[in-house]
């Protein structure tokens, strides 16, 4: 199981790709994506090995810059291309990958359902997108931290949302996550393997955390949406 997102100029498929096979050692059974292209949401996800991801993404190549990936090792719902990462809310305009376990989603999925929401897998992951669809009115950090506080579990959250071309969402609570810091680029990741490619500058995510990247800045805030100064993790060691 693993994360990477990305926010720069770079094809966001290449070092989503290229992130990911750095944290296959985690283990998987599905490999997936969401390019935010500006006009749309871009989704690629299938069961089975990166390669099938990465075969996809060749000859059927997306765009952007801007984009979320995920390796899924199944807690809740089989293996499936259904299952697999990133969930969507009901319009396709919100999208996200998780790694982790909501303990508390057959409560939130069946308040959701009575709703109206209309779900597409069996994971427990799937309540993040549409509950920051519920609290979305326009704000997406604000939805973002509405949605959180009704979660119990662990989480490692990336979001991307249609209207945010310019911005990338992460929330860690109890799996691991950090943030990479680049040159017109930031990322997100699990692991630090997966990003050491393209920069050695790290934010280690504390538990509550909730990180806001752009192409030029990050910021990071704590449970309470106060800004959190982050000290810069600088990586010294090659894999
Ligand atoms: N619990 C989620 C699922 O089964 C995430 C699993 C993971 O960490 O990859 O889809």
């Amino acid at each position: 199981c693993g994360i990477v997102g990305y926010i720069g100029n770079k094809k966001a498929t290449d070092v989503l790709v290229e992130g990911l096979s750095k944290l296959e050692y985690r283990g998987y059974d599905s490999a997936g994506a969401a390019i935010n292209t500006g006009e749309s949401l871009q989704v690629r996800k299938f069961k089975g090995r990166l390669a099938v991801l990465e075969e996809n993404l060749k000859n059927f190549p997306v765009e952007g810059n801007l984009g979320i990936g995920h390796t899924r090792w199944a807690t809740h719902g089989a293996p499936s291309d259904k299952n697999s990462h990133p969930h969507l809310n009901m319009d396709e305009t919100i999208a996200v990958v998780h790694n982790g376990i909501i303990e508390n989603y057959m409560e939130l999925k069946e308040e959701l359902m009575s709703e109206g929401v209309v779900f597409k897998s069996e994971t427990d992951t799937e309540v993040v997108a549409h509950l920051i669809d519920k609290y979305y009115k326009g704000d997406l950090f604000d939805a973002v931290y509405k949605a959180v506080a009704k979660l119990r579990g662990a989480y490692a959250l990336g979001i991307t949302c249609k209207d945010y071309p310019d911005m990338l969402i992460a929330v860690r609570k109890d799996s691991p996550l950090i943030v990479g810091l680049g040159e017109g680029e930031n990322f997100i990741a699990s692991d630090i393997p997966a990003i050491l490619k393209y920069t050695r500058d790290i934010y280690l995510l504390e538990n509550g955390e909730v990180a806001v990247l752009t192409r030029d800045d990050v910021k990071v805030y704590n449970e309470n949406k106060e800004e959190v100064k982050k000290e810069v993790y600088h990586v010294t060691w090659d894999v």
